[in-house]
C-alpha cells in the first residue's frame, strides 16, 4: 500500500523538529547535538491506530534565514515535499503571534488545496488555551491545534485529525505500490550512499556529509525514471561502532537490515579506494540468506587511477571475497562524474525481473537430465543418488524442488553443481538460488 506523506511546515523555531520526534517517537529520530543532525529534511515513518505514514520535517533553513530566502526556500525544495504530501501540518508558534511570513506561508499552503491543520505550537499550560491562541483565527485554515510539541499535550488528537484525512485514498493506492521495486541502498557510512541518492534525484535533498553517520534515518523516496516508479530506501550504513558515531550507528545497523527485509533489490555500494570489508561480506550474506536480489556497486571509480584492465582486475579480487555468490553483478561507478549511473536502473530492472522468473517443469529437467549424463550423481557406501525430478515451487527467491530416493546422498558440491547448470542456462543475476531437497521412497 502506498503510505500517506504529511509534511510539516513553518518557518524557522517554530518547533517543527520538535514535533517531528514527538510524532515519530524516539526510536526513529535520532535527536543528537551533532551540528547537521537535525537540520536537513527528515523523513520518519509513523505508525498510529494502525495507520501508517511518513511525516516529512521540511526544517532545513537555518535560524538565521532572512524573510525573502525562506520564501525562496519554500518554492523549490520545500515546495516539492508539499506536493508529495497529503496532508499538511501548518506549525506556528504562541509565543510570537502571527509574523508576516506566517501570513505568506498561510496563502501559499491555501493555493494546494491540500489538507491543511495548522498547528499553534508551545501552548504549553494544560486545558483550555490561552486567548491569543484565538488570534490564529486570522489565517483563516480551517483546522485549528492548540498543541506542545515539546511536552505532547494535544499532540494525540492531532494525530486523530491526520489520519482522518487518510481515509479516501487508502485503497486506491494499494495497487501502486506493489508494482514499485524496493531499492535498498546499504553500505558503510561515506561510501557515498547519499551522494547516490541525491545524484538519481538531480537535487539536493538529503544532506551529503563526511562526518559518518550524518544521514541517520532509513528514508523511503519515491524516484521516477523512464516513467517508472521506484522506492529508494537510504540508510545510514553499517560500521562497527566508534566513539565519535557509536549512537548513531547502532541505530544504522539495525534500520539497514529493517531496510533490507522490505527490499526487493538491494545495492551495496563500496569505495573503490577501499574495497570490500569484513562487514560488507556480512551484509550480502544476510542479503543473500533473505533471498533478495544483490547488486555491488564500487563507486568512487574516479579516484582510481586504471587502465583496460583494471575493472576487470577489481572484479576478480572481489569475486574471490564474495566467492559463495557468484551471481552479483558489479557495476563501477562515480557518483562525482555521474560514470555509468544511468547503466543502474536498467540493471535494477533486470536483476528483478530474473529474481521472478519461472522455469517450466520441462525446463528444469533437460537440465538435470543432461548435468547427470555430463557427471553422474555421488555414490555412498554402494548406495547411488538418483535425482527422479526438479521443478520450481516459488520466485524471489527462485526456490526448486529436488525429488530424489535418499536425501543423505545428496551432497553439497552436487547441488553447487546443478545450481551452476542451471544458472549457465538461465543466469538469474543477481539472486540467489534456493533448494528444496525431497525423498521419494518410490
Ligand atoms: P524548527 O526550527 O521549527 O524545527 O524548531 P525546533 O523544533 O528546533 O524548536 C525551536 C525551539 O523551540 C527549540 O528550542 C525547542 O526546544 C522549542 N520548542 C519546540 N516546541 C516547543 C513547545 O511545545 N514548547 C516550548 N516551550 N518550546 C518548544
Ligand atoms: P554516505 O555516508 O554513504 O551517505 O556517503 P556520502 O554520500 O555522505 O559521501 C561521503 C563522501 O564521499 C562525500 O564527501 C562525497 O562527496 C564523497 N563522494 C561520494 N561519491 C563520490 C564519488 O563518486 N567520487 C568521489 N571522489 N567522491 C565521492
Amino acid at each position: 500500500m502506498k503510505t500517506p506523506i504529511v509534511a510539516i511546515v513553518g518557518r524557522p523555531n517554530v518547533g517543527k523538529s520538535t514535533l517531528f520526534n514527538k510524532l515519530s517517537g524516539k526510536r526513529l529520530s535520532i535527536v543528537d547535538d551533532m551540528p547537521g543532525v537535525t537540520r536537513d529534511a527528515l523523513f520518519a515513518k509513523c505508525d498510529w491506530n494502525d495507520k501508517k505514514f511518513i511525516i516529512i520535517d521540511t526544517g532545513g533553513f537555518e535560524t538565521k534565514t532572512k524573510h525573502d530566502e525562506i520564501l525562496k526556500a519554500v518554492n523549490t525544495k520545500t515546495k516539492e515535499y508539499i506536493d508529495k504530501a497529503d496532508v499538511i501540518l501548518f506549525v506556528v508558534n504562541l509565543r510570537d503571534g502571527i509574523l508576516a511570513v506566517d501570513i505568506e506561508l498561510s496563502n501559499f499552503l491555501k493555493r494546494t488545496k491540500k489538507p491543511i491543520i495548522l498547528c499553534i505550537n508551545k501552548c504549553d499550560s494544560i486545558g483550555e488555551p490561552p486567548l491569543n491562541y484565538y488570534d490564529f483565527f486570522q489565517l483563516s485554515q480551517t483546522k485549528m491545534f492548540a498543541i506542545s510539541a515539546m511536552h505532547g499535550h494535544g499532540v494525540g488528537d492531532l494525530l486523530d485529525e491526520i489520519v482522518k484525512n487518510f481515509k479516501d485514498f487508502e485503497k486506491e493506492s494499494e495497487k501502486k505500490d506493489e508494482s514499485r521495486i524496493k531499492v535498498a541502498i546499504l553500505g558503510k557510512p561515506n561510501v557515498g550512499k547519499s551522494s547516490l541518492i541525491n545524484a538519481i534525484l538531480k537535487k539536493e535533498q538529503l544532506i551529503v556529509s563526511n562526518v559518518a553517520g550524518t544521514t541517520r534515518d532509513s528514508i523511503d523516496i519515491l524516484i521516477k525514471f523512464n516513467n517508472k516508479e521506484y522506492i529508494f530506501i537510504d540508510t545510514a550504513g553499517l560500521r562497527k561502532k566508534n566513539k565519535i558515531t557509536e549512537k548513531v550507528e547502532k541505530y544504522s545497523a539495525i534500520r539497514s537490515f529493517f531496510a533490507i527485509e522490505r527490499a526487493d533489490v538491494c545495492i551495496l555500494l563500496l569505495d573503490a579506494t577501499n574495497g570490500a570489508v569484513e562487514q560488507d561480506l556480512k551484509i550480502a550474506g544476510y542479503i543473500n540468506k533473505k533471498g533478495k536480489s544483490l547488486i555491488v556497486a564500487i563507486n568512487k571509480w574516479d579516484l582510481i587511477e586504471k587502465d583496460e584492465n583494471t575493472a576487470k582486475n577489481y572484479e576478480k579480487i572481489l569475486k574471490k571475497h564474495f566467492n559463495f555468490m557468484k551471481h552479483i553483478p558489479y557495476i563501477f561507478i562515480s557518483v562525482k562524474t555521474k560514470q555509468r549511473l544511468n547503466n543502474i536502473f536498467p540493471l535494477i530492472e533486470d536483476v528483478n525481473l530474473q529474481a521472478n522468473k519461472r522455469l517450466t517443469t520441462g525446463m528444469l529437467n533437460e537440465i538435470l537430465s543432461y548435468s547427470v549424463e555430463k557427471m553422474q550423481p555421488p555414490s555412498m557406501k554402494g548406495k547411488k543418488l538418483k535425482i527422479y525430478y526438479i521443478t520450481q515451487v516459488s520466485c524471489k527467491p527462485p526456490t526448486f524442488a529436488i525429488f530424489v530416493n535418499n536425501k543423505n546422498l545428496f551432497h553439497f558440491s552436487y547441488k553447487r553443481y546443478l545450481e551452476n547448470q542451471i544458472r549457465k542456462e538461465y543466469k538469474f543475476l543477481g539472486n540467489p538460488l534456493k533448494f528444496i531437497i525431497k525423498e521419494n521412497k518410490k
